[in-house]
């Protein structure tokens, strides 16, 4: 399948990519295009210019001081083989290591993937789950969107259409309990449904906060409120977590398709949030 004709821009600068951005309100950022290019092939995106960003320095860093900071254009290998955001984050060190395939680890970037807010992607849930924040910047100057304002809808964020993303925020979770579980799509490996939990610890194994949230049952990214409010204040036992993993799916507008009815996407999100509880704690 072949795209509809476009013009390829290549900036050397963010300024210069705001400014074509600015100009031509249907161009398109390239970063990884593992989801930008299959839609284009399908018709589903047809943007007058590709604007790629793999000229522009300082995008793909990685550092740590307490928090941890990573360029939108770090790629999920880059992620995954990163010794500071194992220490300061291994939920988001493993999950790079798990998306898709060799060849969509290899190109696919973090930036990429919040920004396209795929309702089944897996990083938009880990990044939820870890009360991270993105940097933009856009016409109007630099500013930041805590992920919980990121997601908007299916394929949707609150990123204006002339914003780049430049880099990931994780605040510093040092002792914090984290994981992510998912079941799989087999053949693209997507989350059917996944669940991120990450729990700051308070004296005594008391969970002093949880945050966790879900990707592929729902349009977007989606914090599980039911089962945070079980958890916090509790201490770690098999009856908290069973209680969490009931109360999962509360509130929770459920989305149904061919693969996966809406029913059983629901029983996955209990079965997953028990599993990630269990190990993140274990
Ligand atoms: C076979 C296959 C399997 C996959 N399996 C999984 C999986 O298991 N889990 C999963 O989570 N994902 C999966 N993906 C998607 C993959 O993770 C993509 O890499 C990711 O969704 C997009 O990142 P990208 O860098 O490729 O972005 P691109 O495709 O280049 O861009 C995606 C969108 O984001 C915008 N964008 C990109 N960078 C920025 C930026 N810095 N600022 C603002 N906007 C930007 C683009 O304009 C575009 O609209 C799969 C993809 C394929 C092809």
């Amino acid at each position: 399948m072949f795209p509809n004709r476009f013009e390829y821009r290549r900036p050397g600068s963010l300024a210069e990519a705001v400014q074509i951005l600015a100009e031509n309100p249907d161009a398109k950022l390239l970063a990884g295009g593992h989801s930008l290019l299959p839609a284009m092939k399908l018709r589903l995106a047809a943007p007058s210019t590709l604007v790629d960003l793999s000229q522009i320095e300082g995008l793909r860093g990685i550092a740590a001081n307490g928090a941890l900071t990573i360029g939108a254009l770090a790629t999920y290998n880059q992620v995954h083989d990163s010794a500071a955001v194992r220490q300061a984050a291994p939920m988001l060190a493993d999950t790079c290591g798990i998306v898709g395939d060799p060849q969509v680890r290899v190109r696919g970037t973090l930036g990429g993937s919040l920004a396209h807010a795929d309702p089944a992607a897996d990083l938009t849930a880990v990044v939820l789950a870890l009360g991270g924040e993105v940097t933009v910047v856009g016409s109007g100057g630099e500013r930041t969107i805590a992920a919980d304002d990121l997601f908007v809808d299916l394929l949707t964020t609150s990123l204006a259409p002339e914003e780049i993303i430049t880099e990931i925020r994780i605040p510093d979770l040092a002792g914090a309990k984290m994981a992510y579980e998912k079941h799989e799509h087999p053949a693209s490996g997507y989350a059917v449904v996944g669940v991120a939990a990450v729990l700051a610890m308070g004296d005594g194994g008391t969970i002093r906060s949880a945050r966790l949230a879900v990707t592929g049952a729902t349009a977007k990214a989606t914090r599980l409120s039911s089962a945070e409010a079980v958890l916090a204040g509790k201490t770690v036992r098999t009856e908290t977590i069973a209680a969490a993993a009931a109360a999962a799916a509360d509130g929770l507008e459920i989305n149904g398709d061919l693969y996966a009815s809406a029913d059983y996407r629901r029983h996955l999100v209990g079965v997953l949030t028990r599993r990630a509880l269990e190990r993140a704690t274990g």
